[in-house]
């Protein structure tokens, strides 16, 4: 993330209106444009849109999801086992209440989330990932749609969660505002989102600025088919959804990378040839010790809505 007034690059373009946006949803400021025609930056607070839409034509790069899948699933579960971990200590109890897991992909959250005790419902817009037989063994309900037109109107939860979803929404007011109606007063919002502070995204803004411009394009998800449209900071994410009348209630400390499946991380998008992917293993192998010590690309934080209980 950068740091600085100026935009992305240092070179401040033009003022640049972006597709969704017409002002900063976190500062109300406008647009400066940065050095990539589809990223512009609040020229206030620094928040970062893009206006990628998805490119599954487009694409380049193939990916397998049976090896996307079998890469993730050992980072994301660990992840979540914290996500649970965290959220017990602020919610001694998860009998008899419900968790909403929007975007639930595999249903790797809800499985877990149904284990320790929830009562657990998923929304998932896309076919594409395979969930996962427990799903079905458990009898949670996995909805085909988006939030929150697949809730009920007066449908409310004890928990929402967005684990990695958030960041593709079109419109983030409109998905805060849903949020606030579809949780119940002082209860719990969860938001997993990638991190503008990561060390990763420093890195790749820093080689951006070289015009080294791939990471920086892959960590967008840029022409895959399902891009980032805003990239928070932990500071953005916390002001954006406090004007909605939530409170932050701390952070959940996520993994970015673990050794455990690195390989098959490294090898779903197939553009990467073996030697590629072989120094690229060995280089993250070896600075691994150090990655922990680092900031985190991965940022999620509980909030829990304000008011009375009913
Ligand atoms: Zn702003």
């Amino acid at each position: 993330m950068v740091r600085s007034k100026k935009s992305l690059t240092g070179f401040v373009l033009s003022v640049k209106k972006v597709m969704s946006y017409r002002v900063c949803p976190i500062c109300s400021s406008p647009w400066r444009s940065t050095q990539f025609a589809w990223l512009s930056q609040c020229s206030s607070c620094d928040f970062l849109v893009s206006d990628l839409s998805g490119s599954p034509e487009s694409t380049t790069e193939v990916m397998c999801e049976a090896s996307r899948a079998e890469a993730l699933k050992y980072l994301r579960q660990e992840n979540f086992k914290k996500i649970l971990k965290g959220l017990k200590n602020i919610l001694p109890s998860f009998t008899g209440k419900n968790l909403l897991d929007v975007g639930c992909a595999h249903g790797w959250f809800l499985t877990l989330a149904q284990k320790a005790g929830f009562h657990c419902i998923g929304i998932e817009p896309s076919s594409a990932p395979q969930l996962d037989p427990e799903i079905s063994q458990m009898g949670i309900e996995v909805r085909c749609g988006y939030f929150p037109n697949a809730c009920e109107k007066s449908e409310q939860f004890d928990v929402i969660v967005f684990n990695d979803v958030f960041e593709h929404l079109p419109d983030i007011r409109s998905a805060i505002e849903a949020c606030r109606d579809h949780i119940k007063p002082k209860s719990f919002l969860i938001l997993n989102v990638p991190s503008a502070k990561g060390l990763f995204y420093r890195l790749a803004v820093q080689l951006a600025r070289f015009g080294v411009n791939g990471p920086l394009e892959r960590l967008w998800q840029k022409d895959l088919p399902s891009p980032h449209l805003v990239y928070f900071t932990p500071t953005h994410l916390r002001d954006f959804v406090k004007a909605y009348g939530f409170s932050p209630l701390g952070e959940v400390p996520l993994e970015t990378i673990s050794l455990k499946g690195l390989w098959s991380r490294i090898r779903y998008v197939s553009q990467l040839s073996i030697v590629t992917s072989s120094f690229l293993y060995i280089v993250i192998a070896m600075i691994f010790p150090f990655i922990n010590w680092a900031p985190r690309d991965t940022y999620c934080e509980i909030f829990q809505k304000k008011g009375d209980p009913l």
